[in-house]
C-alpha cells in the first residue's frame, strides 16, 4: 500500500510502505475512509522536533475494519468505526478514571496517513458506528477521533460551565472545536482570540461571542476589560507554546482554570506566579475515547458540526500539498481522500 512519509522537515512523501498487518491478537487492520493533517503534523515538518529516520505520519482516522486480531470481539469486518490517537484497553485503572489517553497499554498512533492502518488495542479503542454512515458525516466524526475530543477536554479541564465565560487561545482545529465545546458546556460568552478572518468567522458560527484580535499582554489587558477586570472562568490553551500558555494564564481569573492541550513547546511554568493567581491548570493529551460514544452522537444527530474545520479537500497522494497549505497557514486543516 502507500502511505505518507517524512524525510526531512518539509519533505512528506506519498509512498510505497509495508502493508499493515495484525501483529497481536489484540489488534485490527482498518481501510482509511479517510485522514488528515494535524496541526501537531507541522512541529516536525517544521523542524521543531527531531524527525531522526523517515518514518510514517497521521493520526487522526476513521474507516471500515478490514481484519480483526482473535480477542477481538467489539467490532467486525465491514463495519465503520472511529478511534482517538491513543489507543487504549479501556479495561486498566487508567482507563476507567477515565483517562485512556494514559492507559497502561497506550500506544499512540503515527502510521495513518496511510490507505490502511493498523490499530492496536482496537477492542478498547475502536467504536463502531450502528451503520455505515452518509459520507456528509465522515470529516465531523474524523474530527472527532482528535480535535473535536481535544478541543472538549480543553473546555472540560477547564471547567467551563453553564452561564460561564470561556477563552480560547488559538484559533487552528483545536481552537475551534473548543469553542463548540465551550458552547455545548453551556458558556454564556466565548471569547476567541484570533486574528484571521475566515478562522473568526468560523468561530462565530460555532458559537463565539467576542473575538480578541490582540496577542500577549495586550490581548490579555482586552480579556480584563470584557470580564469586569478579573479575566475569565475558563480559558482554553490550544496551541503549546510559551506565549500561549503565559496568555491562558493571565487571561484566568482568580480561582479560574487553564485547560491546555497544546503539546508544549519550551513551555516553563512559574510555580510563585502561578501559586499566587489561584488559576487551576490541569490538561495533557486528551481522553478522546472516553468522550467518543457522546461525540460520535452528537455528530450524527447534526447537534454539533466539527467536520467544518476541513477547509480543504485533497487526494491521499497529495498530502505534501496538504502539509504545504497548512504550514503556510492556506488551510486550517486539510482533509485527505484515499
Ligand atoms: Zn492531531
Ligand atoms: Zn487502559
Amino acid at each position: 500500500m502507500r502511505g505518507a512519509v517524512i524525510h526531512a522537515p518539509g519533505d512528506v512523501r506519498f509512498e510505497a510502505v509495508d502493508d499493515p498487518k495484525i501483529v497481536h491478537p489484540t489488534d485490527a487492520v482498518i481501510r482509511t475512509a479517510v485522514t488528515c493533517v494535524c496541526g501537531s503534523d507541522l512541529w516536525p515538518y517544521r523542524g521543531a522536533e527531531p524527525i531522526g529516520d523517515p518514518h510514517p505520519m497521521g493520526h487522526e482516522y476513521v474507516g471500515f475494519v478490514e481484519e480483526v486480531g482473535p480477542e477481538v470481539t467489539s467490532v467486525k469486518p465491514g463495519q465503520f468505526v472511529v478511534g482517538s490517537f491513543a489507543t487504549s484497553d479501556n479495561t486498566c485503572v487508567n482507563c476507567r478514571n477515565g483517562f485512556q489517553s494514559n492507559c497502561l497499554h497506550r500506544e499512540f498512533m503515527s502510521t495513518c496517513q496511510a490507505e490502511y492502518v493498523r490499530i492496536p488495542n482496537a477492542q478498547g479503542t475502536l467504536v463502531a458506528t450502528g451503520e455505515v454512515p452518509d459520507e456528509g458525516f465522515w470529516p465531523g466524526l474524523l474530527a472527532v477521533s482528535d480535535v473535536m475530543g481535544t478541543g472538549w477536554w480543553a473546555a472540560d479541564a477547564a471547567e467551563v460551565k453553564p452561564g460561564s465565560t470561556a477563552v480560547v487561545v488559538g484559533d487552528g482545529a483545536v481552537g475551534l472545536c473548543g469553542v463548540i465545546a465551550a458552547k455545548e458546556m453551556g458558556a454564556q460568552r466565548i471569547i476567541a482570540m484570533s486574528r484571521h478572518e475566515s478562522r473568526q468567522k468560523l468561530a462565530r458560527e460555532f458559537g463565539a461571542t467576542d473575538i480578541v484580535t490582540e496577542r500577549g499582554e495586550e490581548g490579555v489587558e482586552r480579556i480584563k476589560e470584557l470580564t469586569g477586570g478579573i479575566g475569565a472562568d475558563s480559558v482554553l490553551e490550544c496551541v503549546g507554546t510559551a506565549e500561549a500558555m503565559r496568555q491562558a494564564l493571565h487571561a484566568a481569573r482568580p480561582g479560574g482554570n487553564v485547560g491546555f492541550v497544546g503539546v508544549p513547546h519550551e513551555v516553563a511554568i512559574d510555580g510563585q506566579e502561578l501559586f499566587f493567581s489561584h488559576v487551576g491548570l490541569r490538561g495533557g493529551p486528551a481522553p478522546v475515547r472516553r468522550y467518543l460514544p457522546d461525540l460520535i452522537d452528537r455528530v450524527l444527530t447534526r447537534r454539533i458540526a466539527p467536520g467544518k474545520v476541513f477547509d480543504q479537500t485533497l487526494p491521499l497522494d497529495q498530502v505534501a500539498e496538504g502539509y504545504r497549505a497548512m504550514d503556510e497557514r492556506r488551510a486550517i486543516k486539510t482533509l485527505l481522500k484515499p
